[in-house]
């Protein structure tokens, strides 16, 4: 009896590998999409192998496909991609699968969009050459054209200061990759795909990019997912999740914003889509751009060893100059308790109005007050479910966890000794800091941005249309403000607390700082008008303020740079972490107990911990962690996979092993 065929098909579940069906005389290739049954259910996969390489189940208990499509098969690049990624990170290859295959997607495949027209994005016909660039620009955007036509890996960093022009740079490389007729990618932080930042594309291409975020409706999404895989859609721009589009075409990918922490998934595959854009276009050979004012210490170091070409933009375009820095040593400074704004702030906010001109505020902490207390006994509020105390919203009068959403209104006595109205907020929020600026500048309209005032990007349009049209003297911001956005008549910077970043044990923490401190400042004089930042800070001789103050960039990261050698730590070193999470704290316990006994010891690896993670409740699940430390010679996946394979795993114990940790609560 000759052996019947059969394809291995990998299927978009948390499964680690492939299963064999039998394809009964259908002609399937390599990445083409099938319809198999798995249960009693019938689902979608991608046929991973042609001759099944699972040949565990013997052939009688194989079962048949249901129906393959009549789509283009996902690229043979990034079904490597996938394997790769599922191998680095160690999340299930089938989850992984499920990044390029969400639910939205599955349906579509059954039944695709079907006119060509619905594609967005097709063609690009407005290839301007009468640009308006630097000369440095000019030249960082012919190398970058230069990478894209060799059509071989290179990886660059594309560096200026905010205001100088990075994006008309890398327009120009991906202008070269539509001549070429290739597909691009470009990733920004979510919160960086402004339409400002559309709107600048299509002036330069005079069409609109595909744009994949979160908020995009899941019917445009189906058309950009068949656009891409078509290779019918040249550009899409989007947040990290965009780098798991099947492009077959794919020419150049830029990260923009680099450094942003927002590229690290921190849930389900934990993967971090900077660095596997670089993976990604070095699999497929393409260049990829890194673009940031303040570059990763990772990226700074891949520059120094001359791996990534560095393009520097020196300068502001069109001539505006650096803002002035101004350091407030918060020591010598009279306020009075629960007031937290300077002398020397208050009276740069009021004479920037005087000019007419705007001002921001910043300080990354939302609601009113970030800890509630009782003046008679002390008792603070804390979540029930977190390790984290409550923070007062003064919109909602009600207290909240901003790591869970429990929320609570705010009691008129204290529920621990009953007192009435015992309650004080202690410290500043930005809704707190807009009742002290209304409160000393009666007649300036004061605008606040945060992610729970401003939470749809249609208010976040009409917000930034407000300070645009000078709607706005004062402007208090968490992060979200931080990028991205140019605001002529802003002229005036002032961080309400910029130490707040430095406390805790993160080794990134100074660079962080430094990083959030800088694009902050860069909001300040983006035009003719000169800017002025100022810094509050009770720590003003800490070496990120020094750095800061006197634009020492590439020194202070030297410094970093020389630290993490030292210390062995990345990108020196390799770093993993397992989270070890469940209901009860003594199974979570008992179980690390057992991983520790037979942690891995080598010369050249460490095993920290376990420890009770600085969050050890969160969302009701006690947390426990364990750090691994290793050379950069080591395999610390396969490490790792064998630590955890033995001990059995409890049944209701969450493992999340994290590669590369960015977050270490
Ligand atoms: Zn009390
Ligand atoms: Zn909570």
């Amino acid at each position: 009896m000759t052996k019947r065929q059969s394809s291995d098909v990998l299927l978009p579940y948390p499964v680690g590998r492939p299963y064999s069906y039998l394809t009964d005389g259908r002609a399937v290739e390599k990445g083409d999409f099938v319809l198999v049954p798995m249960g009693r259910r019938e689902t979608l996969g991608v046929v991973w192998e042609h001759d099944a390489q699972n040949d565990d189940v013997p052939e009688h208990k194989l079962k048949a496909f249901i129906e393959s499509y009549d789509i283009p098969p996902m690229p043979d690049i990034h079904r490597r991609f996938i394997a790769w990624v599922a191998e680095y990170t160690m999340a299930d290859i089938g989850s992984v699968l499920k990044m390029t295959l969400p639910a939205l997607v599955e349906n579509s495949i059954r039944k695709p969009p079907r006119k060509q027209d619905v594609y967005p994005c097709t063609d690009i016909p407005s290839l301007k050459t009468d640009l308006d660039l630097s000369n440095a620009q000019a030249e960082a955007a012919k190398e970058m054209q230069k990478a894209v036509s060799a059509q071989t890996f290179s990886a660059m960093l594309l560096d200026g200061v905010t205001g100088s022009g990075k994006t008309e740079v890398y327009f120009e490389a991906l202008a070269e990759a539509f001549r070429q007729n290739k597909q691009v990618l470009v990733l920004l932080p979510e919160i960086g795909l402004s339409p400002q930042f559309l709107d600048r594309f299509k002036r330069r291409f005079g069409t609109e990019p595909a744009v994949w975020h979160s908020d995009v409706t899941p019917a445009n999404k189906r058309k950009i997912w068949h656009g891409v895989l078509r290779g019918e859609t040249k550009c899409v721009i989007g947040a990290r999740s965009a780098l798991f589009l099947p492009f077959p075409e794919l020419g150049l990918i830029i990260v923009d914003e680099e450094h942003d922490q927002s590229y690290k998934q921190e849930d389900g595959v934990m993967y971090n889509a900077r660095d596997m854009a670089v993976v990604r276009a070095s699999l497929g050979k393409m260049p990829v751009a890194l673009a940031s004012a303040t570059p990763s210490l990772e990226t700074m170091q891949n520059v120094w060893a001359e791996k990534y070409k560095h393009l520097i933009l020196p300068d502001r375009f069109g001539g505006a100059e650096m803002p002035d820095i101004n350091m407030i040593d918060m020591r010598e400074e009279k306020t009075t308790s629960q007031v937290f704004l300077s002398d020397p702030l208050r009276q740069a906010l009021v004479e920037t109005k005087e000019r007419g001109e705007q001002s921001l505020l910043f300080l990354n902490r939302r609601g009113y007050a970030p800890l509630t207390l009782c003046r008679k006994c002390g008792h603070r509020f804390e979540c029930p479910s977190c390790s984290a105390w409550l923070v007062e919203h003064r919109r909602t009068m009600a207290l909240h966890c901003h790591h869970c959403g429990f929320n609570v209104k705010i009691p008129k006595e204290c529920p621990e000794c009953d007192t009435e109205d015992s309650l004080v907020a202690c410290g500043p929020g930005v809704e707190r800091i807009a009742e002290e600026a209304k409160a000393f500048m009666p007649d300036a309209n004061v605008l606040v941005l945060s992610s729970d005032i401003t939470d749809s990007p249609k208010q976040m349009d009409q917000a930034l249309q407000d300070i645009q049209a000078g709607r706005a003297d004062v402007i208090i911001g968490t992060q979200m403000i931080a990028k991205g956005h140019h605001f002529p008549k802003l002229t005036t910077v002032g961080v309400v607390d910029a130490d707040i970043g430095l406390s805790g044990g993160d080794m990134r923490a100074a660079e962080r700082t430094f990083q959030l401190l800088h694009q902050v400042s860069g909001r300040a004089g983006r035009s003719a008008l000169k800017g002025s930042v100022y810094l509050q800070s009770y720590m003003p001789d800490h070496t990120v303020m020094k750095a800061i103050a006197n634009g020492a960039r590439d020194q202070f990261l030297k410094v970093e740079a020389s630290e993490r050698a030292e210390a062995a730590m990345p990108p020196f070193g390799k770093l993993a972490a397992l989270i070890i999470s469940g209901p009860k704290e003594d199974v979570v316990r008992n179980y690390c107990r057992q991983l520790a006994r037979v942690a891995p010891n080598y010369d050249n690896l460490r095993v920290l911990g376990p420890a009770a993670a600085a969050m050890s409740l969160l969302r009701g699940q006690h947390r426990w962690r364990f750090l691994i430390k290793a050379d950069k010679t080591v395999h610390i996946q396969k490490v790792i996979e064998e630590w955890v394979a033995a001990v059995k795993q409890p049944s209701n114990i969450r493992l999340k092993i994290d590669i590369d940790p960015q977050s270490f609560f």
